[in-house]
């Protein structure tokens, strides 16, 4: 009898009653709303985003671990399950709701004004108010440090002047925590999309995260109150603590895109036959989908590892590091090994691997690309940083 990639180690036994249930009624959710149109919407470059937030925010998965404001609570193993079934269902729903709760919404969480908090928070938690976040810009990357989006103070008010790229859900938040440079340093502010000056425009042509809108925030001297900074958030650790947090999402996110790529491979290989019996008994396909099994239960109890430390109190954004760049490197191997047992429907959109694959190329980049999380972790174990 078959036994699914992650039952062979009993896995599920590692968690509590709760966490189950939690998980269940999240890929009960992703079944209903998701698996039977997300092809549709990655073929056209567009996903009903709006709709999904508010019935993510139904579901209490938006900010789901924070505490206050109509957010759940909920444990970092609940939030990382969350995770790894919404990104079951395409990484687009997984960016959704990582920008919404693990950027957005925590930035005001832990920098913002009680104002900022009661202004915004209730609406975004339950998906009536979409957030963006506002990091990156066209020049800077990797290196957020040298960001040129400025902000300057005229008497009680802020002027913010810059451009933001690849924002996910830019074109249609209505709210954007953007990072700019001051004379203090770099500064977080809660900037409404519709404040006079500010233009959102929609990426086109992406090859990957075909089902998520990303943008381009264009800051045209942009008047905003002193209110709106973010008064708690000093410096660059500001912004990276909001993404140690998303790229811990990030870390169970992956595994669903991984697992769901390996359990269509092996439905597909024990019904397709070639030479007369199915794939599924050639000693080089079972090689193949016993070494991807491995990785995927590897990456699944560090994660788990990550979520007990996180629900502890003791994780460390280096640990994060180390998450990032093992589970998205081997669920993107992952997901490529089994567009090749799929052989030629394995390009096609009537199967989620391909899919999956050029979403994890994104995935493989954005909240630090694997080359950055591998010198995070060359730092912590030499002492030395690569960086400057
Ligand atoms: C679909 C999508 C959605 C995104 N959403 C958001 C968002 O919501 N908010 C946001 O702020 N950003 C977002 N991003 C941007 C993302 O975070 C950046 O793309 C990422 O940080 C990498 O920056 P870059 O693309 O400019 O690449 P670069 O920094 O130019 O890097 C290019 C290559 O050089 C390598 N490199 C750079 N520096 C070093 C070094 N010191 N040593 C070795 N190699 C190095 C990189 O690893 C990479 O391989 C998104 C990106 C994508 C694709």
């Amino acid at each position: 009898m078959p036994v699914s990639p992650l039952d062979l180690l009993a896995l599920d036994s590692l968690l509590s009653d709760e966490e189950r249930d939690f998980r269940d009624v999240v890929r009960r959710a992703v079944d209903e709303h998701v698996r039977p149109h997300v092809a549709q919407w990655f073929e056209e470059g567009r996903a009903p985003t709006r709709e999904l937030a508010k019935q993510f925010g139904a579901l209490g998965v938006l900010g789901m671990h924070l505490h206050g404001y109509g957010c759940a609570g909920a444990s970092a193993v609940a939030y990382g399950l969350t995770c790894l079934e919404l990104e079951a269902g395409d990484s687009g729903l997984r960016s959704l709701v990582s920008v919404q709760g693990s950027l957005a919404m925590f930035a005001i969480w832990k920098f913002g004004s009680d104002a900022q908090k009661d202004a915004w928070l209730p609406a975004m938690a339950t998906g009536d108010a979409l957030g963006c976040f506002g990091l990156t810009e066209p020049d800077h990357g990797s290196d957020p440090g040298s960001m040129k989006t400025r902000a300057t103070r005229d008497g009680d008010e802020w002027i913010l002047h810059g451009t933001k790229m690849w924002i996910t859900n830019a074109p249609l938040a209505e709210v954007a925590v953007v990072w700019a440079r001051t004379d203090e340093g770099i500064r977080g502010f809660v900037v409404p999309m519709n404040t006079p000056g500010v233009t959102a425009n929609e990426i086109h042509h992406k090859l990957s995260l075909r089902a998520s809108s990303t943008g381009e925030i264009v800051l045209d001297q942009v008047r905003l109150p002193a209110s709106a900074q973010l008064p708690l958030a000093s410096g660059l650790k500001g912004p990276l603590s909001c993404l140690t947090e998303a790229r811990y999402g990030i870390v169970w996110g992956a595994l669903g895109a991984a697992r769901e790529c390996l359990e269509t491979a092996i439905a597909y290989a024990t019904s397709r036959e070639q030479f007369g019996r199915p794939i599924a008994g050639f000693q080089l396909t079972q090689a193949k989908l016993a070494d991807m099994a491995l990785e995927l239960q590897k990456g699944y109890l560090l994660a788990l590892h990550l979520g007990r430390l996180a629900d502890a109190g003791k994780l460390r954004p280096e640990q994060v590091s180390v998450g990032k760049l093992n589970n998205v490197r081997e669920a993107i191997a992952i997901a490529r090994q089994c567009r090749t047992i799929l052989g030629a429907n394995g390009i096609s959109l009537e199967y989620p691997v391909l899919r999956h694959a050029n979403n994890l190329e994104s995935v493989l980049t954005y909240e630090g690309t694997s080359e950055v999380h591998q010198l995070v972790v060359g730092q912590q174990l030499t002492g030395i940083s690569a960086f400057s």
